[in-house]
């Protein structure tokens, strides 16, 4: 209980963008217990993520010592269970040898390939001030628009469209809203697994009778909850959305107000939209006409309607076009604007929101400020006093690939895990371990970290003091409650080092400078200051000046474009990359569990998570288990044109008999293995949600 711990230290979850507040209990520099706290986003709830996922922190891999890959041990491809025992490939360094080694072989190649040779990951689950820095450093010390983030991976095709028609790529309402709204629209999104704390509004919102709108290819937890399912074929979100505007003009519903006041491209969407009768679309997406007629009626006649969406619609080769739907879906009918409606990407990773607005992306500066613009470009050149590359940089899949055309020879990976998140694993496995120089920044000894030539301990969460931005464009402090272990160090001073070591002159005492600089180029936030984030924990932006209460509900005016007006922009349908066929007769779906999170690296080790959930397991129709002849429970071979892994099952109900869902954080099964690295062309997300793939009993 309470009166054990000597302290209390209010901070945020580590893990999803719903960004819960919590108290740690701490004694003697360890955390007795977490509980949850009054925030906005989660009203004093937590999941078991939150709650019970932080002794990670004390786990027996924690890397307390920097390490140089030995000079007799190659870079295996193949993953072994011995990993994680990094004395095996490493040698113990110091500190000074280490980050010597680091910036020595980054600055060899620079010399050598030019700026180009070189590439950074950083990552969202880092601070705002780390992901700045981060990309600072790159562009600086690298001279290169090379980095990014797991961005890339999660929201980069629903950003996409964002940006591009309603010129800001964050979400228009927060979470709460759903009090102020009759419908809410869920589609490809598991929130009782991926925003639990999130789930439980919608699902108070629903017991509270507003409208529950389910659209989804896997009947999930909150189907439960709703009052219309949608399971619609995987990959035919375009087909049913157009259908659904197509009825929605079909029963005179638009908003002819909104249209004509606040968008443009009206007349050519409209006839784009005129082939997409629900009565043609309803064999292609495979939900019957009168239920797509329904659902326009509720949505287009309600005082309020809200979206939320999730990686089943951002993780396509057409993800930029299934998004481009719902934002053409809300601004043809008025629902954004106001209150208790709007459109909502829900955030996956705790920092995901900020890493982004922080610069951490290839074609743009901190706030969304292209780099190919030459007047930004100027004004940051100014501002960093230096020469800055006016070309954007490369994406995550497409560095993998210029890797293997030889093109980059180095990269500084801070905290992101490759090496288990990138589609088609053996290819990005292959990429890793052939770089000449991988500086690899983390806590534990990573997949990715398997390939690196030189490891820096770093901070877990707990560990250090930043601000971070939820899914609601809440700016919250998170705050140290612990010390690191062994020679571990915060991330911010080991970015630092690095910074010297490559010949950058700065001068930030801790995170709080860093943040001042920010408000500096960041117009978003400039009305922050970090007194009042210690004072208020969050702040939510936009916000101008200090003294702004800061905007919860955006575009109520205008949207951020030139002549501000959004604008329509019709899609067509189209096809995944990969389609089953006789040789691959299944659909492969990936995604996460409750008790896990992404890649694995932290709730896998810790000890209630993964007591919880300790081994790979794929859920499965029951029809198909029969039909391979299992039961569940017993063991099944996956193989697509790329890999294989070998995974326990489980009946689910939920999936139909031709789709399997696989979670993508176990190693020893890694869904990323048979995943294909096929790119959305304008978001550049790969298709995580979409694959070819046969399976046989293990
Ligand atoms: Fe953490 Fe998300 Fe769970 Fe909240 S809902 S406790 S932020 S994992």
């Amino acid at each position: 209980g309470n009166q054990l711990a000597d302290k209390q230290v209010h901070s945020v979850c580590p893990y999803c963008g719903v960004g819960c507040q919590l108290t740690y209990h701490v004694k003697d520099n360890s955390i007795l217990f977490v509980e949850g706290r009054n925030g906005p986003a989660n009203h004093n709830r937590l999941c078991v993520k939150g709650r019970y996922g932080f002794d990670y922190v004390t786990h027996r891999q924690r890397l307390t010592k920097p390490l140089i890959r030995r000079s007799d041990a190659p870079k295996h491809i193949e993953m072994d269970m011995d990993y994680n025992n990094p004395l095996r490939d490493f040698r113990e360094a110091s500190w000074e040898e280490a980050l010597e080694f680091a910036t020595k072989g980054l600055k060899k190649i620079h010399k050598k390939q030019g700026p180009n040779g070189l590439a950074g990951f950083g990552s969202a689950k880092g601070s705002n001030e780390e992901a700045y820095l981060f990309q600072k450093l790159i562009r600086t010390a690298f001279n290169t628009n090379n980095v990014d983030h797991c961005t890339r991976l999660c929201h980069a095709s629903s950003v996409a469209a964002l940006l591009q028609m309603i010129g800001s790529g964050a979400v228009s309402n927060p979470v709460a809203d759903v009090a102020d709204a009759e419908v809410i629209v869920l589609i490809g999104s598991n929130p009782t697994s991926n925003h639990p704390v999130a789930a439980t509004f919608f699902k108070n919102a629903a017991r509270d009778g507003k409208t529950l709108i389910v659209m989804d290819p896997r009947k999930t937890d909150i189907a439960r909850y709703a009052d219309h399912v949608l399971q619609f074929n995987p990959d035919t979100d375009v087909a049913m959305l157009n259908a659904i505007m197509h009825a929605i003009i079909q029963l005179d519903l638009v908003d002819h107000n909104f249209i004509e006041q606040r968008t443009e491209g009206y007349t050519t969407l409209k006839k784009h939209l005129q082939d997409y009768t629900p009565e043609r679309m309803a064999p292609i997406c495979g939900i019957p006409a009168e239920t797509l007629y329904e659902v326009a009626r509720i949505y287009a006649s309600a005082k309020g309607s809200m979206i939320f969406w999730g990686m089943g619609v951002s993780q396509h080769i057409h993800g930029t076009d299934n998004a481009r739907c719902l934002i053409n879906l809300a601004l043809i009918t008025g629902q954004i604007g106001r209150p208790g409606c709007g459109l909502h990407p829900l955030r996956g990773q705790n920092n995901v929101q900020g890493a982004s607005d922080v610069g951490l992306i290839p074609m743009v500066y901190p706030d969304y400020q292209r780099v190919d613009n030459a007047e930004i470009r100027k004004k940051f050149e100014a501002l960093w006093q230096t020469t800055l590359d006016p070309n954007p940089g490369l994406t995550v899949v497409e560095i993998m690939h210029a890797i293997h055309d030889g093109n980059i020879q180095g990269m500084y990976i801070m905290g992101e895990n490759p090496a288990m998140s990138d589609p088609n694993l053996n290819h990005a496995r292959t990429a890793l371990a052939s770089l000449k120089h991988l500086v690899v920044q983390d806590i534990f000894m990573t997949e990715t970290a398997h390939y690196a030539d030189v490891i820096l301990p770093a901070s877990a969460f707990p560990e250090k003091t930043g601000t971070f931005t939820n899914t609601d464009r809440r700016v919250q402090m998170g705050r140290q409650a612990i010390d690191s272990p062994g020679e571990a160090r915060q991330d911010l001073d080991i970015l630092l080092a690095m910074a010297k070591g490559l010949g950058l002159q700065w001068n930030y005492t801790g995170p709080r400078d860093v943040f001042n600089e920010m408000r500096q180029v960041m117009p978003s936030i400039a009305g922050i200051t970090w007194e009042r984030l210690e004072a208020e924990s969050a702040v939510t932006y936009p916000c101008s000046h200090e003294g702004d209460s800061g905007e919860s509900v955006i575009f109520q005016e205008q949207f951020p474009r030139a002549g501000g007006k959004a604008a329509l922009i019709p899609a067509a349908f189209s096809h995944a990359d990969e389609l089953p066929d006789d040789d691959y007769p299944y659909i492969l779906i990936t995604g996460r569990q409750l008790e896990h999170w992404h890649t694995g690296a932290m709730t896998r080790r810790a000890s209630v998570l993964n007591s919880l959930e300790p081994e790979a397991v794929a859920m499965v129709h029951p029809d198909l288990l029969e039909q391979i002849g299992l039961h569940a429970g017993e063991s099944i071979r996956i193989r697509s044109r790329r890999g294989e892994v070998v995974t326990g099952t489980r009946s689910d109900r939920g999936l139909n008999p031709g789709q399997i869902f696989l979670p993508f954080c176990y190693y020893e099964a890694a869904a990323n293995m048979l995943t294909n690295d096929a790119l959305d062309p304008d978001g550049k997300i790969p298709e995580f949600k979409f694959c070819a793939i046969k399976i046989e009993q293990a």
